[in-house]
């Protein structure tokens, strides 16, 4: 039994009440004691009675007591029903709601007893109730804290628990629940609304719109969040409504939704606001909250906060999953790739370290050089035994690269095989890790494009020779025939002979110039040197082709004297290239500038001319074999061989040869060769 029916024990023998009964109850200023005769009719009535309800003992004698019952339970029946149970059972517990005369609920706690007279007879009934609201507002907070934890345990999508949270709150501790979360930005964010009337949640948010929160306000939500301090208020006078309200008409819905007390408590992870929730109590409940119910709101509000920050965790630490998930798939479907081409087949797989240690392989690079697997295992394959001397200088140059880029750009070299024999392939590396060196290697047999390409050299080789044996023929023939015709004196038959000899000598330095190429191919390109003075030279070849050209002046502006310890003629053929070039790729200038400078112990050689010049991308290309400017190569004739035959006898000079040139201005080709001083 709960703890006030003691007090109500006294009167509960079998005995009326009397006038000792009557000076007890006036003493129980808490209490409501009454009683009623056997129907209900209110016939005692105390001062506590008074004071809770609200009805004087005037006005409440002869009414029936189902007055003191909500309308929802007298619609029950419930008084009648409680007389029933007290007289059946001698006690009628009573715990509900009760109405005031002023309209205003409270919970309240007691019993009805049946009372009987002396004779025993049933005369009526005994009611003591007490005032319980405030412990049923905390019973009310501890089952509203209970559910809102569970709700906010319950998932990681916080947005809806906190719209679950809203809701429960409503109407168990609130007639109006809002939650607010401060966005990327800072700012705050409603994420959850409720109100006892859902109808007025519409209501509620059309207000908000019309009439948003002002951010610097000294109070509300705002402030709440910034200074992370909750506020309370018991009352909300009428003054305060008058200061928050913009206008007339804010203040008119405003005192229409009847506020009458608030909380609002921030929610704060790690001293930061993360949020706000805010109940808010109307007339309709009547509801004023205290300190205890404010304790209650912090304490949801950190559980809110615990719940946002777990899910906000949860979703990064599954975010980083499935980032590492992604990575993972990414490196498998990598790794699965390289697989494929490291079994393949096709293309050698060497990891090896920078100095020359090979780990490993795949079996297309072991078949390229003849070893097997097992010899690899016991270390017997190791980069620089099974590189010929020749390659070793640019090997260290491709591993600076490597050192230096990350990756070493393709270059060609040949392998030792197992059996001696040497084989070519293109390389390429790739820097794994550069503390270690560790590196992997691409390699690619290249045989079968060697041999090709030996055979169109020895084509070259063969084609040439086989074209220079008649025309050397035909040479001698017009060379005949020109005497004859110098006898005749038959003028026109001179002067179709010179044209003869004039295409027989171009055909003849064609096939002279294929003739070197197949020669530089197969290291047989020989020189015969000797002392000459280099101005000599320039100046006989400028005669010689300025006698040729009708359209370009060949000016020699700075040309020293220079001796020269070199075969002559094919510095000539060096020379004459290169001027020869310079007046075909500027058909519409009218000069060539040469120019001989001495530099320490070199002498430089330049030619300008003012033509077509040359795009960036092919100038370092220009010296390779049968290289040409792809624009250029339909307007201008031409094998791409004179500058790869220059280069060669430059460099075999220990010269070098260069380019300097910008599109549609002109070109400078420069080279070098030592000065001779012992002369
Ligand atoms: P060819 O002139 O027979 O094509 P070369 O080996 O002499 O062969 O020259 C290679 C290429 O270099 C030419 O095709 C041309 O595209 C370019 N070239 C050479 N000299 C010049 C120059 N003076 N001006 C512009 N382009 C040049």
């Amino acid at each position: 039994m709960k703890g006030n029916g003691q007090h109500v024990h006294v009167f509960s023998e079998k005995q009326p009440p009397h006038g000792f009964y009557f000076e007890l109850v006036e003493t129980l200023k808490d209490y409501v004691v009454l009683s009623t005769d056997k129907k209900g009719t209110i016939t005692t009535w105390n001062s506590g009675a008074e004071t809770i309800f609200g009805y004087t003992k005037e006005e409440i004698a002869g009414k029936h007591f189902s007055l003191l019952f909500t309308p929802e339970a007298r619609k029950e029946k419930v008084p009648e029903k409680e007389l029933k149970t007290a007289y059946k059972k001698g006690k009628a517990p009573d715990e509900r709601w009760h109405l005031t005369k002023h309209g205003k609920m409270f919970w309240a706690f007691g019993y009805t007893y049946p009372l009987y007279n002396s004779l025993g007879k049933h005369t009526g009934y005994v009611k003591a109730l007490r005032d319980f609201t405030e412990k049923k507002n905390i019973e009310n907070n501890l089952s509203f804290l209970a559910k809102a934890s569970k709700i906010l345990s319950s998932s990681l999508d916080y947005k809806k628990t906190l719209q679950s949270v809203a809701k429960i709150a409503v109407p168990h501790i609130a007639d109006w629940c809002t939650v607010h979360l401060l966005d990327n930005a800072g700012i705050p964010k409603q994420v959850a609304l409720a109100h006892i009337d859902p109808k007025k949640v519409k209501w509620a948010k059309t207000l908000q719109k019309k009439y948003p929160p002002n951010p610097d306000a000294p109070t509300g939500i705002p402030q709440v969040i910034r200074s992370c301090k909750a506020e309370l208020y018991p009352v909300i006078p009428q003054e305060v409504l008058v200061k928050a309200a913009k206008d007339t008409e804010h203040l008119r819905l405003l005192t229409e939704i009847g506020f009458e007390s608030a909380m609002i408590v921030p929610i704060i992870h790690n001293k930061q606001p993360l949020g706000a929730i805010s109940f808010i109590a109307t007339s309709e409940s009547d509801r004023h909250y205290t300190t205890h119910d404010l304790s209650m709101a912090e304490e949801v509000a950190s559980r809110a906060s615990l719940a946002i920050i777990n899910a906000t965790l949860y979703q990064a630490s599954q975010k980083e999953i499935e980032e590492r998930k992604k990575t993972e798939e990414q490196l498998r479907r990598t790794q699965a790739q390289f697989q494929a081409l490291y079994n393949a087949n096709i293309i050698g797989v060497i990891y090896a370290n920078s100095k020359g240690k090979i780990f490993n392989a795949n079996e297309a690079f072991l078949q390229t050089i003849g070893y097997t697997r097992k010899e690899l295992e016991k270390g017997k394959i190791n980069w620089n035994t099974i590189t010929p001397l020749e390659y070793k200088e640019i090997d260290k140059q491709k591993l600076k690269e490597l050192r230096k880029k990350g990756t070493a750009t393709p270059w060609e070299k040949e392998f030792v095989k197992k059996d001696g024999s040497q084989v070519p392939v293109i390389i390429g590396t790739v820097m794994l890790n550069p503390v270690t060196g560790e590196n992997i290697a691409f390699v690619l047999d290249i045989t079968e494009r060697k041999r090709l390409e030996q055979r169109k050299d020895e084509f070259i080789g063969i084609a040439s020779h086989e074209l220079k044996t008649p025309l050397t023929s035909i040479k001698g023939y017009t060379q005949i025939l020109e005497r004859i015709i110098e006898e005749l004196g038959n003028e026109r038959a001179k002067m179709l002979l010179s044209k003869t000899n004039t295409y027989v000598n171009r055909l003849n330095s064609l096939i002279g110039d294929l003739l070197d190429v197949s020669k530089i191919q197969a290291g047989k390109l020989q020189l015969n040197k000797e002392h000459f003075d280099f101005h000599d030279l320039v100046k006989d070849v400028i005669e010689g082709l300025q006698q040729t050209s009708t359209t370009h002046t060949i000016l020699c502006e700075n040309c020293i004297h220079a001796h020269i310890y070199g075969d002559k003629h094919r510095l000539e053929q060096v020379f004459t290239n290169l001027l020869t070039n310079a007046i075909k790729y500027s058909p519409k200038a009218d000069k060539v500038i040469v120019n001989i400078q001495a530099e320490k112990d070199i002498i430089k050689v330049s030619v300008t001319d003012f033509g077509v010049g040359i795009p960036k991308k092919d100038q370092n290309k220009l010296f390779q074999r049968f290289y040409r400017v792809e624009k250029m190569s339909r307007q201008f004739s031409g094998l791409g061989i004179g500058l790869y035959i220059s280069a060669e006898i430059v460099a075999r000079h220990k010269g070098q040869i260069w380019v300097e040139s910008k599109e549609k201005q002109g070109s400078t080709f420069f080279f070098t060769l030592p000065i001779n001083k012992k002369k």
